[in-house]
């Protein structure tokens, strides 16, 4: 038997995947879920494309691509030679094994299985031992007003290299979505400890999770501590336009700014040894959130264990001074 869910972390793609890593790695096997942003799904030459979730999976199952943080390490591009020598469009790469997962995906959709269900089989035939859960088996996709006109998500990201300026974001679908039951269980369960916010984009990874309406509810419902990791080190993103895009919205670039983003949602916060100054502390005070910092680059496996290491220690410090304060209130 699958031993009971402690701990839930909310991922994106690369950046998420490598504390989810880390995460996995600081608790025993099957502890760990992840519940992962779909709004950057889409439909691409017939084929249904799950990059944040293929992401964390190929990451969990030790095949991602180590310099890329996405795709797979051992990968040939025969499909896409092929491709642009017939004309097809080739701005969205694709390498034969990774096709596999999205034609087994698409066929599996077309016949009616839910993308919770199907992820589930794959992750145990990659051999992970962590739950990978889809924010929702509803499609929602993010799209971005920019001075470019309207994009749908992976045009801006992808074909358009995240360079036009992004003035509001949507997420098409959200409002007919809902979370899946195994979502639901496992916010409801009684052996959950603590929800994990990975260093993801707010805008593009994190906040389409939260725009699945009752989400955000039934995870402050949980009344297990929600500690966030910030994917800022000083006014810098580790990778992607996470500032640029604060900057268009115009939006302070500092983790303080994160902690703004996700008030009412978080209890504490894990910042960089950078970012450990007065006025940031005096910022995270003033929002009632704890937090500690430590190096969050997490260039090495070491890197990831660390930072997954303080996020979970914050998580059981809340945990251990809200049940004194209940016991005592
Ligand atoms: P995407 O969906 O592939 O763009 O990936 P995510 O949204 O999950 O991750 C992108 C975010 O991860 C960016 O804001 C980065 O700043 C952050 N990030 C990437 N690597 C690191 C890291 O080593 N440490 C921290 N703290 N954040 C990181």
């Amino acid at each position: 038997m699958r031993p009971a869910t402690k701990v839930l972390a909310l991922s994106g793609g690369v950046g998420g995947a490598k504390l989810a890593l880390g995460l996995s790695r600081r608790l025993c096997a099957g502890e760990l879920a992840v519940l992962v942003n779909t709004g950057d799904d889409f439909t691409h030459l017939g084929l249904r494309i799950c990059p944040d979730l293929d992401t964390v999976l190929y990451t969990l199952a030790g095949v991602v691509h180590p310099g890329q943080g996405w795709g797979r390490a051992d990968e040939s591009f025969g499909f896409m030679d092929e491709l642009r020598r017939q004309g097809g469009p080739d701005w969205f790469l694709l390498g034969d094994r990774d096709l596999v997962l999205h034609v087994e995906r698409t066929r599996r959709l077309a016949e009616g299985e839910r993308l919770t269900q199907i992820m589930s089989d794959l992750a145990t035939r990659f051999g992970v031992a962590t739950r990978l859960l889809p924010m929702s088996d509803t499609p929602v996709s993010t799209l971005l007003d920019t001075d470019a006109g309207a994009l749908e998500f992976q045009h801006y990201f992808v074909r358009l290299r995240a360079m036009p300026k992004v003035q509001r974001l949507h997420y098409a679908g959200a409002a007919h979505a809902r979370p899946t039951d195994e979502v639901l269980d496992l916010l409801r369960s009684p052996a959950l400890e603590a929800i994990i916010l990975c260093p993801s984009n707010p805008y593009l990874s994190i906040d389409p999770i939260l725009a699945v309406p009752g989400l955000r509810m039934a995870l402050r419902a949980a009344r297990v501590p929600v500690v966030a990791v910030s994917p800022l080190i000083g006014e810098r993103a580790i990778k992607g336009p996470t500032t640029k895009i604060m900057q268009e919205l115009g939006v302070d670039r500092r983790a303080a700014a994160i902690a703004r983003h996700y008030t009412q949602l978080i209890d504490g916060l894990i910042i960089d040894e950078f970012d450990d100054l007065p006025e940031t502390r005096a910022v995270l005070a003033a929002y009632g959130l704890r937090w500690s910092a430590t190096r969050t680059l997490m260039r090495t496996l070491e890197d990831r264990e660390r930072v997954a290491s303080a996020a979970l220690d914050l998580a059981r410090l809340l945990r251990a001074e809200s049940t004194l304060r209940w016991s005592v209130g």
